[in-house]
């Protein structure tokens, strides 16, 4: 194993993962069914990666659906505000375990008192408005990145390097997902308008749109991009090209340099659901708090459905006329790369693609960790190109000079290492934490 060998990126997945299995494909014909919200919403106070905001409410402080109830303006450019799913009374202010961080966070509960969706905000108007008008409504409205990321939308439409291609992701890589492609089918105008106006934002003409749907599969849509003068950029079904670095390799044969994001080289990359939200906060004065999701089992079968921010996912579960009480292991998000939740209670976040349950009789990853055979499957197998083996023991060891020799924040979490380690090591936790030492340290 050339454990020294001088780093060279190849931002292209070889291994050939087409993970486009029967899941995705169950799913894609169900059309949106709305959730309608839970008697009790449980509402983090920090849905995005930055710090976690302040209650601007209290205990038994009436809320508006909509409404901005947590902000910390202080806090730098990576907080953006969260807002109540309903109308309602605030019950409590608790903290609770986080389902993506794991560690205990504020929470609101709020009770429902109706189902109301009147706008927050006033609607903007597309040309009447400035830039900063417009980026500072995407910060208010609460938007993050909605393929998984929870990045900060606003920050990345406030760049001010020279852009020439906006990108947006419709790659939909995972599996259990398919909320992406019914978003392209059921709301396509309202997305080409989010589109647009990110693209005003940005003061960028070019629009690569970058699917991994054939010509024809969504011929309403399709049509409605070329009518817009946005480009379709057909890309293969590989796993790991929706990452964003592959993605511009992919779309624009542009390598984003190891610590560099992509508008280093001339491209921002935005998630097409993050487009619907956007064109949902500025033309019609709506905060993000609903958004569609995938939920898959074998029981139900694959659903898509609209869950406002805040509903537990038990009552997700008892609306398609199932129980949390039936399944082993339940996964939100990605189910490559997003975390296993302990029961049903936990709420759906802004970051919630999916809902993935499996029951004790379907194969689990979860297997008993044999020692490593030094096979090095899982360093052919990784598309960017590094060594996770030899990073997971450096990072075991707290190695920090070798963490970074090995280029461990060139690491995109795609998951892929441990999942094909016939040893079932999951080396992806250690990844994550090699890789956050590494970019950290400089
Ligand atoms: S998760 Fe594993 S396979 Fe994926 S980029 Fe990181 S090290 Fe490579
Ligand atoms: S795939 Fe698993 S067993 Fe093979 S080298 Fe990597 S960690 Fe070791």
């Amino acid at each position: 194993m050339p454990a020294d060998k001088e780093h060279v990126h190849h931002f292209k997945e070889e291994g050939g993962f087409e993970m486009d299995i029967s899941m995705k494909r169950e799913s894609i014909d169900d059309p949106f069914t709305e959730v309608p919200p839970a008697k009790e919403m449980t509402v983090f106070l920090r849905q995005h990666i930055g710090k976690e905001t302040e209650p601007l409410v209290k205990k038994g402080d009436p809320v508006r659906y909509g409404q901005k109830i947590g902000d910390l303006e202080k806090g730098g450019p990576m907080v953006v505000p969260v807002h109540s799913p309903v109308n309602g009374t605030v019950k409590a202010i608790k903290k609770l375990r986080h389902p993506i961080s794991q560690e205990l966070e504020k929470a609101f509960i709020i009770h429902t008192e109706d189902h109301g969706t009147d706008p927050f905000y006033e609607p903007m108007n597309f040309m009447g408005n400035s830039r900063e008008e417009l980026i500072d409504r995407v910060r208010e409205a609460g938007i993050v990145g909605l393929g998984g990321a929870s990045f900060p939308t606003h920050l990345k439409l406030s760049e001010e390097k020279k852009i020439s291609h906006l990108i947006i992701n419709a790659k939909e890589s995972d599996p259990n997902l398919a909320c992406d492609v019914r978003l392209m089918m059921e709301k396509g105008q309202e997305m080409i308008r989010g589109i647009k106006l990110m693209g005003k934002m940005l003061k960028v003409d070019n629009i690569l749109f970058a699917t991994r749907t054939k010509k024809g599969e969504v011929p309403g849509f399709e049509k409605l991009l070329k009518k817009n003068g946005i480009q379709i950029s057909r890309i293969r079904p590989n796993y790991s090209v929706g990452s964003e670095r592959l993605l511009v390799k992919e779309v624009l044969d542009r390598e984003v340099p190891s610590k560099g994001f992509p508008p280093s080289v001339g491209a921002v990359v935005h998630n097409v659901a993050t487009a619907y939200a956007v064109s949902k906060a500025v033309l019609d004065g709506e905060s993000l708090v609903s958004r569609g999701l995938t939920l898959y089992s074998k029981e139900t079968g694959g659903k898509n459905l609209w869950v406002r921010m805040g509903t537990p996912i038990e009552h997700v579960l008892n609306r398609c006329r199932t129980t949390g009480k039936k399944f082993e292991r339940i996964a939100i998000g990605s189910i490559m790369m997003g975390p296993t939740i302990p029961n049903a209670s936990y709420p759906v976040m802004k970051a919630t693609s999916g809902i993935t349950a499996f029951t004790r009789s379907e194969p689990s990853p979860y297997k008993k960790q044999k020692p490593c055979i030094r096979c090095g499957y899982c360093n052919t197998v990784c598309p960017v190109d590094i060594y996770p083996v030899l990073i997971m023991e450096a990072e075991k060891r707290d190695d920090r000079k070798m963490i970074k020799k090995y280029h461990a924040e060139d690491c995109i979490d795609c998951g892929l290492c441990s999942y094909v380690c016939p040893s079932y090591i999951k080396l992806t936790p250690h990844l994550r934490k090699a890789s956050f030492i590494a970019s950290k340290d400089g």
